[in-house]
């Protein structure tokens, strides 16, 4: 015998089932979505911490971002006259982030950024104002180039700054990066990275040695991993091997 209305019960069966459940749904734009801690929102850069050593800009895979520098004469080193982000071509990879040494790169929560133009999503940051004083009339702008996606291997930038110059700012990249994340930097130059943690707390009583290792890294990369290798042995016979594994 046939029954009528078996389907609507079944529905409303399902209905009241959910009725008094904990509602899922967000009912945004009036309730705010709750964004995880690490969530990348927009890009931006801390302008006043930049070094300027172009670092993001040939690890963006994309050509996201590029920068404007000026040279400081009386300061003796560069500075950053303007940093563009175009938002358009970012995927989010956070490669930019990772990589720069001084940390002065970050996504915040931003999400609503709908734009009735993609000239909009393109975002200029101007350079800290110069010390009072020591600005130079007119500072040299020249123009770091975003990378090339895939071609421009052989490509040499037309302003390119002299080897002295590279040189200097490698130490002063890397000197920074040793001072925040010692441990990461220092892995690059052992065969071992688990042990760097050993090498670094013995070369923070050591800061003669730490710099002549920077200044290696900087000129010789071979000459420093074989240094850092010898630096490491020396750090276990002093008994800093127990010490650091324990740390981790
Ligand atoms: S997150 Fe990735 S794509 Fe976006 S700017 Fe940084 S490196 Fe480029
Ligand atoms: S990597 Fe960081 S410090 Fe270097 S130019 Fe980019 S934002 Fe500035």
């Amino acid at each position: 015998m046939r029954v009528y209305g078996t389907g609507l019960l079944k529905g409303l069966k399902v209905t009241f089932k959910h009725f008094f459940d904990r509602k899922l749904t967000e009912q945004y734009p009036e309730e705010r979505p709750k964004l995880y801690p690490r969530f990348r929102g927009r890009l931006y850069i801390e302008p006043e911490k930049c070094i300027v050593c172009s670092i993001c800009v040939r690890t963006c895979p994309n050509g996201v971002l590029s920068l404007e520098e000026g040279r400081d004469e009386t300061a003796k080193k560069k500075r950053l006259l303007s940093y563009e982000i175009d938002h358009q071509y970012c995927m989010f990879c956070n490669l930019c982030v990772e990589n720069c040494p001084a940390q002065c790169l970050h996504f915040n929560h931003e999400f609503e950024w709908a734009t009735f133009s993609r000239d909009q999503l393109k975002v200029v940051y101007q350079g800290p104002a110069p010390v009072e004083g020591k600005e130079t009339p007119a500072p040299t702008a020249v123009q770091s180039q975003p990378q090339k996606a895939v071609t421009g291997m052989g490509e040499k930038e037309a302003d390119s700054p002299g080897p002295d110059d590279k040189r200097e700012k490698k130490k002063e990249a890397l000197k920074t990066a040793l001072a925040k994340n010692p441990a990461k930097v220092l892995g690059r130059y052992l065969e071992n990275q688990e042990e760097a943690p050993i090498l670094a707390a013995f070369l923070q009583n050591q800061p003669q040695r730490a710099d002549k290792l920077v200044e290696l890294m900087a000129e010789d990369e071979d000459k420093a991993r074989k240094v850092a290798e010898a630096l490491l042995k020396q750090a276990k016979k002093q008994g800093l091997g127990e010490t650091g594994g324990e740390s981790r």
